[in-house]
């Protein structure tokens, strides 16, 4: 479990989110999270490589 701080899409607040990543698993994967603060549904794209997470893209999880 690796915990990341992402602002919010919605209303620009920070929050942290927990992401499950399996140890083998390099690539991209996306997931939605509510936000804590406005609870706006947040679409992560991140990408997973060597167990390192980067977060590419936090956007609107409504589509
Ligand atoms: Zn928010």
């Amino acid at each position: 479990m690796t915990y990341k701080i992402i602002t919010c899409f919605f209303c620009f607040e920070q929050f942290e989110v927990s992401l499950e990543v399996g140890t083998s698993f390099n690539g991209n994967n996306s997931e939605i999270y509510d936000c804590e603060v406005c609870c706006n549904p947040n679409k992560l794209d991140y990408e997973v490589y060597d167990g390192e997470i980067n977060i590419n893209y936090v956007g609107d999880g409504n589509e």
